[in-house]
C-alpha cells in the first residue's frame, strides 16, 4: 500500500507538518529598492534539507528580476526575493535524506526542483525541464503556493536531489557565485569542448565573465578577455585571460577577423553582437549566456560567411553542477569577491548597472538580523 504521505499533493503535505517564519530581503514593485520582508519556509519534508545560508550571491538575474526587466519573457511577481547562488550548513532533515547530515555544507543554485520525467530531466538536464524547472525564485511555489522566495534570506528547505556538495578546502563566501556564475560558464565550455590548442574570446568582465575566464584558462584554451572597460585590463589578465582587447576600439577589433575557435558572451545590456560572430573562424561557435532584456539583431552574413553558429546556453543541469564544484574544489577556483551586509544590497545593484563589480558582490548572511 502506497505511504500516506506519497499519495499527498505538496501543499496537503505541507499543511499536515507546518511552516516557520524566515526574514529575508524582498523588492515590493519594480521601481522600489528591497528592503526586509518576512517570508514562510515549510518544515522540511522526507526527503527535504533545511540550510541556514551563510552568504547568497547576486547575480544581474536577480536585478534584472527585481525591476522585471524580462516581462516578456518571464513576468515577476512581487513581492520578489532573490538569490541563487546560496551556501550555507544543513540545520534539520527529513527522514529519508541520504545525501546529507547535520551540519554539512551544502548549496543551492537555481533550481529547486524540476518535473523529473521528461527527457531533458532523464538525461540530468533539469535545467532544460521541458514543462519548466521550479527556478529558486519567482517560479510556482508546488508546496506553499504562491512563488518561490530565493537567497536573500536566512534559511531555505529543499528537496536533496536539488541541493549539491561543497568542497571543504574553498573559501566558503567564494564558491557562492559558482552556484550560477560558475555553472552558466562551466557548461557551455564543456559542451563545447573548449580546451587547448583553442583560442577562446569572453565578452564582459563581471560576475559570469571572470568565471568564464578562470575556467577557460583552467581548461587549457587561449583565452581574450573582450571588455568595455579599460580600467579591467590589469584584472583581466591576474584573473587568467591571454589578451584583452578593448571592443569600442574597431581596428583592434578588426585586427582579429575569423581568429577564434568560440566566444562566450556575458553580457547584461544591449550590444552588437555581429562585430563578435565576424571574428570567429569557419565553423566557429559564439554562445550567448549574457540575457539582455531586449533581442539582439543578427545579420545573417555574418554567419553564412563561415558556417558559424551562434547559440545559447542556460546554467547547467544538477549533475554538471556537482562535477564543476568538484572541479572546482580540485583545481582551487573560485570567484574574487567583494563580501557586502544585505543593507548594502541597493548600492550593489546601482554599481551592477555600472559595470563596477570585483568581480561579483556575495551577501554575508550573518548581517540579517
Ligand atoms: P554583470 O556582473 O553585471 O556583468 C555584465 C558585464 O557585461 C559587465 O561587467 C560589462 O563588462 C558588460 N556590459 C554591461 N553593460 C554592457 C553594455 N551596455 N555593452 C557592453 N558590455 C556591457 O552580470 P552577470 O551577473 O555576469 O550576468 C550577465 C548576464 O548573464 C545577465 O544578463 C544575466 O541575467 C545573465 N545570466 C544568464 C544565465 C544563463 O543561464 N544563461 C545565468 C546567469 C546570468 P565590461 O565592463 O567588461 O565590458
Ligand atoms: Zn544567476
Ligand atoms: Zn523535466
Amino acid at each position: 500500500m502506497a505511504n500516506t504521505v506519497d499519495v499527498l499533493t505538496p501543499e496537503q503535505s505541507v499543511a499536515m507538518r507546518g511552516r516557520t517564519k524566515t526574514l529575508g530581503y524582498a523588492a515590493h514593485s519594480a521601481t522600489s529598492p528591497l528592503q526586509p520582508f518576512s517570508l514562510e519556509r515549510r518544515d522540511p519534508g522526507l526527503h527535504d534539507v533545511q540550510i541556514e545560508i551563510a552568504y547568497c550571491g547576486v547575480c544581474h538575474s536577480d536585478l534584472h528580476t527585481v525591476r522585471n526587466e524580462w516581462e516578456n519573457f518571464m513576468p515577476t511577481v512581487f513581492p520578489a526575493v532573490p538569490g541563487h547562488e546560496i551556501v550555507g550548513r544543513v540545520s534539520k532533515l527529513g527522514k529519508e535524506v541520504r545525501k546529507f547530515k547535520e551540519g554539512d555544507l551544502a548549496a543551492v543554485g537555481c533550481m529547486v526542483d524540476s518535473c523529473r520525467k521528461c527527457e531533458s530531466c532523464k538525461a540530468g538536464l533539469e535545467n532544460y525541464c521541458e514543462p519548466g524547472a521550479t527556478y529558486t525564485y519567482n517560479s510556482p511555489d508546488p508546496h506553499l503556493g504562491g512563488v518561490t522566495y530565493g537567497g536573500y534570506s536566512q534559511r531555505i528547505v529543499v528537496d536533496e536531489n536539488y541541493v549539491l556538495k561543497v568542497p571543504t578546502n574553498l573559501e566558503l563566501a567564494a564558491v557562492a557565485p559558482l552556484l550560477c556564475a560558475g555553472i552558466t560558464t562551466y557548461s557551455p565550455l564543456r559542451h563545447w569542448r573548449v580546451g587547448k590548442g583553442q583560442k577562446v574570446g569572453v565578452v564582459g568582465l563581471g560576475g559570469l565573465g571572470h568565471m568564464g575566464v578562470k575556467l577557460a584558462h583552467a581548461f587549457g584554451a587561449e583565452v581574450t578577455l573582450f571588455t568595455t572597460s579599460p580600467n579591467k585590463k590589469d584584472d583581466a589578465r591576474r584573473l587568467g585571460a591571454h589578451h584583452v582587447i578593448i571592443s569600442k576600439d574597431q581596428a583592434e577589433m578588426e585586427k582579429h577577423l575569423r581568429s577564434f575557435d568560440f566566444i562566450l558572451d556575458t553580457v547584461s545590456a544591449q550590444h552588437d553582437i555581429n562585430a563578435y560572430l565576424m571574428l570567429l573562424k569557419r565553423d566557429g561557435a559564439m554562445v550567448l549566456v549574457g540575457a539582455p532584456p531586449t533581442p539582439l539583431p543578427v545579420a545573417s552574413f555574418a554567419l553564412i560567411m563561415a558556417r558559424r553558429s551562434l547559440a545559447g546556453s542556460g546554467i547547467g543541469g544538477i549533475p554538471e553542477t556537482q562535477e564543476m564544484l568538484d572541479f572546482c574544489g580540485e583545481h582551487r577556483v573560485t570567484a574574487d569577491i567583494e563580501l557586502i551586509p544585505i543593507q548594502k544590497i541597493n548600492e550593489a545593484y546601482e554599481r551592477l548597472l555600472r559595470s563596477d563589480v570585483k568581480y561579483r558582490f556575495v551577501i554575508d548572511m550573518a548581517s540579517l538580523k
